[in-house]
């Protein structure tokens, strides 16, 4: 059975631990059959000075990145097929230098993510405290926003983490409509959803998204992938026995390879 974990990080960045090969490994022993790097794109939103290895790729090391894996797929090839992809950050307003990035490789596919607005990175434990000031339903209101500005450059393939505001348990209190604009949104766009498993080690404690837009979502017809977010070897295809239960109670029956942006669907 065709498996895929799309969203996998790399030691390239600072956030993220261990050796390609232990991911690689990790996903052969899962009984994984599609394995895809996205490490987090370098941070060209920032001036040169801020940005950080902790959480990005240098952009020097970029082209290091891409040799790095491309080896991998040669030595891996017909055990596990491996794919080069790039986890980039959408900040409206910077969408020439996005571009730059984006352009520098001729990858398998794009994830899009919102990890910041207006400068704050509201999923990063370090500024959570930020909550407590702000309106919930406007953060909600402004992830959203944002992430149909993303999907309109019609730049990248997936939605990672689609509603990632949720992380910390912190939920909307009033219904959020953008949710549906963004979805339909993804439908005019031809965007790929990806059921995202680390939300179930997150005090939210489910995958991104939650069940109710996979559902809207199929109904939308919109496709499915499947990411771990692993940063370390051990967490690759974590939760992918109920990733899978997930989407096909929410009435998926692919689920989608990416090969250079050309796509393949393989039953789920
Ligand atoms: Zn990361
Ligand atoms: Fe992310
Ligand atoms: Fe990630």
């Amino acid at each position: 059975m065709f498996l895929c974990d799309y969203h996998i990080h790399t030691p390239r960045c600072g956030d993220a631990e261990g050796d390609y090969e232990e991911y690689i490994q990790e996903a052969l022993q899962k009984g994984i059959t599609e394995i895809g790097f996205s490490g987090h794109s370098p941070q060209y939103f920032l001036p040169e000075r801020e940005r950080k290895r902790e959480s990005a790729i240098p952009e020097e090391e970029l082209s290091t990145y891409i040799q790095e894996v491309e080896k991998l797929r040669e030595k891996y090839q017909g055990r596990i097929t491996v794919r080069i992809g790039l986890e980039v950050d959408f900040v409206p307003g910077k969408e020439e230098a996005m571009c730059s990035i984006v352009g520098f490789y001729s990858w398998d596919y794009l994830l899009l993510s919102v990890h910041y607005l207006d400068g704050w990175p509201f999923d990063h434990p370090k500024y959570i405290g930020r909550y407590q000031e702000e309106d919930i339903n406007e953060v909600y209101r402004r992830y959203y926003r944002t992430l149909k500005m993303g999907i309109e450059t019609g730049v990248f393939d997936v939605v990672a983490h689609f509603d990632l505001p949720k992380k910390f348990g912190f939920l909307a209190t009033e219904t959020i409509v953008e949710v549906e604009e963004v979805l339909q949104s993804c439908r005019e766009h031809n965007m790929v959803l990806e059921i995202n498993t680390a939300g179930f080690y997150k005090p939210i404690g489910e995958a991104y998204p939650s069940f109710a837009i996979l559902e809207r979502a199929n109904k939308l017809g919109l496709q499915l992938c499947l990411g771990s977010d692993a940063h370390r070897p051990h967490e690759v295809g974590r939760s992918f026995d109920t990733a899978l239960s997930l989407a096909r109670s929410a009435g998926f029956r692919s689920l989608v390879s990416f090969e250079k942006r050309k796509r393949t669907f393989y039953p789920l």
